[in-house]
């Protein structure tokens, strides 16, 4: 039997609903919206893509939302002369600088970067500040994927609670803070990674599966348990002609699609799994609705916490 599609767009449009009459509320209160500052550091097309879609959803849901762009020739210390302006800016609640960053600022920009965020700006959830008050349990701005994935499967009625989760991808803005979200809730918890041995047979534990590695379809049906619930975070562009022959047939609506426009947006999870799999979030329409809709909640959440 298919399994249950978990639609990410129902339940980020369900909670951009929510959040409305907070929105209205602090508007009236603060005499402007709560407001975000989204950074843009060269001009990567995914990253335009990202951002773009960021500034639409938050300005129909009633944010203010302004990007600030700066050239990929900009120096890391240009980036940070600029999070500090955005630190101090009465107008906005949120900072995200849009990763990745230009390879030329250093391997180590991004941290530091994330490490001049203000905690309490940090809508990412990305700073060490943020990231310690995750691991101890404790209330503050967290990773907007992760979070996301969170609301869908207590949303979807999925218990976590007990459950086996194994969590594939120990990055610090998805692996590491889902695993901690998981294990908050009293899931039992494993973190798989490129050198876990006998990956299938681990991943086949979970009642909970979660792939974030970014390799198109590598999660096939004997990574999963049957009946599993199965969480595609991955998101890659495609646009090898033999790997889309092979995982959709010819006719079929994505081969058709990819036959379209020459790419194709693709999981970490083999089209297979869903004959294997409970449930399962898709890609398109799955986690990424819902890392848009976390970052707007924080958003707000911090723009309250400013006028608390
Ligand atoms: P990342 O920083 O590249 O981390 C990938 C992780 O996967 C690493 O921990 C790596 O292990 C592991 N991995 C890679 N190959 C593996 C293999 N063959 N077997 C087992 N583990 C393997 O990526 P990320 O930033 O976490 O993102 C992961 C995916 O999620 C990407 O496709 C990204 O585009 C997507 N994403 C989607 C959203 C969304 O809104 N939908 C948001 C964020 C990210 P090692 O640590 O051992 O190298």
């Amino acid at each position: 039997m298919a399994a249950r599609l978990l639609d990410g767009s129902a339940v980020a449009r369900q909670i951009r609903a929510e959040m409305r009459p907070d929105i209205e509320a602090f508007t009236a209160r603060a005499g402007r919206p709560p407001g975000i500052a989204l950074v843009l550091v060269g001009s990567n097309a995914a990253s335009e893509l990202y951002v773009g879609s960021k500034l639409k959803s938050a300005g129909e849901s009633g944010l203010r939302a302004d990007l600030e762009r700066l050239p990929a020739t900009a120096s890391l210390d240009d980036l940070l002369r600029l999070v500090d302006r955005l630190n101090r800016s009465e107008l906005h609640d949120g900072i995200l600088v849009q990763s990745p960053l230009p390879p030329a600022m250093g391997s180590h920009a991004e941290r530091r970067v994330f490490d001049a965020i203000a905690p309490g700006k940090d809508v990412d959830g990305f700073n060490p500040i943020n990231v310690g008050r995750l691991v101890q349990g404790r209330a503050g701005l967290v990773a907007c994927t992760p979070s996301g994935v969170i609301e869908i499967l207590e949303r979807s009625n999925i218990a976590i609670a007990g459950a086996r989760a194994v969590v594939i991808g120990r990055s610090d803005i998805v692996g590491k803070p889902m695993a901690l979200l998981l294990l908050h809730r009293h899931a039992t918890v494993t973190i798989c990674h490129s050198r876990t041995t006998d990956l299938p047979r681990v991943a086949r534990e979970a009642d909970i599966l979660v792939a974030a590695l970014g390799r198109p379809a590598f999660v096939t049906p004997d990574f999963v348990k049957p009946g599993a619930t199965v969480v595609d975070v991955g998101t890659s562009r495609v646009e090898d002609p033999a790997l889309v022959a092979r995982l959709f047939p010819a006719g079929s609506r994505r081969r058709e699609a990819f036959e379209r426009r020459g790419a194709l947006v693709l999981g970490d999870v083999h089209p297979d799994v869903e004959q294997v799999a409970g449930a399962l979030t898709p890609v398109p329409g799955g986690v990424g609705p819902l890392t848009i809709a976390m970052l707007l909640k924080n958003t707000v959440r911090a723009a309250e916490d400013r006028f608390a």
